[in-house]
């Protein structure tokens, strides 16, 4: 049985149903065991005002996947000066892993068209398995816009690892709007980070939007 690990980035903020929901197939159709949420620290793709602290978003994180066994929460990139970048962190992992350890990265579809813009990106897809969530029915990304990055053989590889995952249409800027709003975050996310943003009062300001 392979020895792989998926590690899923994101802001998670706050984390949804529609994260672990794409977390959990997605590891279960590539065979990995376990799951590594890693919220990121600053973000490189959004500014950084509006984004809610990172203590406060890792503690979502936990409270999210608290008692599931499938599931471990990582403060590297929360932890660590500068802007978050995907490489760094997989560098890291890669670092602290034994090397029959497989990494795997999990990425949604839209962040699969943009790959070519990561810092490193190439060196990247060497360094780890990208997994890219797709909802059924999805189109695949225009491979001609990213060979100018990649290799054949790359492109191959992420092509062959689109996992697909149920549609499921949370986002988290609308969880944020309903908060402001006053409305209940119930059954859009996990009952232990609903409880968790009402404590601290979170998103109580139309923020990050
Ligand atoms: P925001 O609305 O704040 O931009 P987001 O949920 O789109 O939030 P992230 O928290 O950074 O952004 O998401 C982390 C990863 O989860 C991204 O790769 C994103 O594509 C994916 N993702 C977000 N929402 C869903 C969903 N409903 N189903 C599956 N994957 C999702």
């Amino acid at each position: 049985m392979a020895d792989r690990l998926l590690l899923f980035g994101g802001t998670f903020d706050p984390i949804h149903h529609g994260h672990l929901i794409a977390a959990t197939t997605a590891a279960e159709w590539m065979g990995a065991a376990r799951i590594v949420l890693i919220p990121s620290g600053r973000p490189p793709h959004k500014p950084a005002a509006g984004i809610t602290p990172g203590a406060h978003r890792l503690a979502m994180c936990r409270a999210a996947v608290q008692g599931d066994p499938r599931f471990s929460v990582c403060d590297f990139e929360v932890e660590a000066p500068g802007a978050s970048y995907t490489i760094l962190t997989v560098r890291h992992y890669r670092s602290v892993h034994p090397p029959s350890r497989e990494l795997l990265w999990l990425i949604g579809l839209d962040a699969l068209r943009d790959l070519g813009s990561w810092r490193e990106a190439a060196a990247l897809v060497d360094l780890c398995t990208i997994v890219t969530a797709a909802r059924p029915g999805y189109a695949a990304p225009d491979w001609n816009t990213l060979r100018p990055v990649f290799r054949e053989e790359q492109l191959a590889r992420l092509a062959a690892n689109i996992v697909e995952t149920p549609r499921v249409e949370i986002d988290a800027t609308a969880l944020r709007r309903r908060a402001a709003l006053g409305q209940s975050l119930r059954y859009f996310v996990p009952q232990a980070v609903e409880q968790y943003v009402r404590d601290h009062g979170l998103y109580q300001t139309k923020t990050g939007g």
